[in-house]
């Protein structure tokens, strides 16, 4: 190889790669618009799949066990939900209302011979399988569509349904 054919060979070379070069510019060029293409077919030609949350809610299904309740003023104390309440979360406190004692019933007629003193339920623990509300004879015990009641502390899973507080979620959170 002479001196000149040396030359002639490194040009080619160096051509070679000069078009690579923009080859690839062109190729990265082409890939982007392909993708942006893909992109803004999804932003503009597709329906969104997200909602606006919170201003914008899903209405839950009907069956949805979500928060627990137990509208205390219908319930007799007779201690099926706990009993049937597979992690014991429940814990029921009752006396039985004196002889003299006003006679009461729940809203379905169910005579009420015991006062409740606790109805807690650790919702921490509950894994909101449904059995206590499958078993409840008087149906004061019900899953609501609440899922929203995050808290900062394991402490503040745990309802007692005789607070006032907590007997307030009522009219708020449990179905129609
Ligand atoms: S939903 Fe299940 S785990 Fe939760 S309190 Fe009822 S029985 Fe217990
Ligand atoms: S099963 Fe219903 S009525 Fe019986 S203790 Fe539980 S919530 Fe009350």
């Amino acid at each position: 190889m002479n001196h000149h054919d040396h030359l002639a060979t490194v040009e080619n070379e160096s051509e070679l790669t000069l078009s690579t070069y923009f080859k690839n510019i062109y190729e990265a060029v082409v890939s982007s618009a392909k993708g942006m293409w893909i992109t803004f077919k999804y932003v503009y030609a597709h329906k969104p799949v997200t909602i606006e949350y919170p201003e914008v809610r899903e209405p839950l299904p009907e069956n949805s066990r979500s928060r627990l309740f137990n509208d205390v003023d219908n319930c007799i104390a007779c201690l099926q939900c706990a009993a049937a309440c597979p992690v014991d979360c429940i814990y029921i406190g009752a006396v039985r209302r004196a002889k003299d004692a006003p006679k009461i019933k729940t809203d379905d007629g169910t005579p009420i011979r015991l006062d409740l003193t606790q109805y807690t339920i650790d919702t921490a623990l509950c894994c909101y399988c449904g059995l206590c509300t499958t078993v409840c004879p008087t149906e004061c015990l019900t899953h609501t569509t609440d899922y929203e009641y995050a808290a900062y502390s394991v402490e503040d899973m745990k309802y007692d349904y005789l607070n006032e507080s907590v007997k307030a979620w009522k009219g708020r959170i449990v179905k129609g």
